[in-house]
């Protein structure tokens, strides 16, 4: 993989995105794969990231100071998690033929 470049999570992909984009520690699905991922899971995820961005912006929650707000984020941007690794598994089981 060429650097400045980080690649896709699911296994065998060679898809990679890049770097200064992203970020280099940050976990990537590519667009290929991301369309595996039921609909509804990706439509409930964008939704959530749109108010979260309208809220907060571009600010992590665990980097706010703490309070109410914190917690909102913080709350937010769990569920956000939570909706990517179900698309993730989701991407992973159908890149792999099951399910
Ligand atoms: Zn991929």
């Amino acid at each position: 993989m060429k650097p400045g470049r980080i690649p896709c999570v699911i296994p065998f992909c060679r898809r990679t995105a890049d770097a200064t984009k992203y970020g280099e520690d940050t976990v990537i699905i590519c667009g290929k794969h991301w369309r595996m991922a039921s609909a509804t899971l990706r439509r409930r995820r964008s939704k959530l990231e749109r108010r979260y961005r309208r809220r907060f912006g571009d600010q992590n929650a665990w980097d706010m100071p703490a309070g109410t707000e914190r917690e909102e984020a913080i709350r937010l941007q769990t569920l956000i998690h939570d909706l990517w690794e179900r698309c993730k598994s989701q991407a992973i089981e159908a890149a792999a033929g099951i399910g």
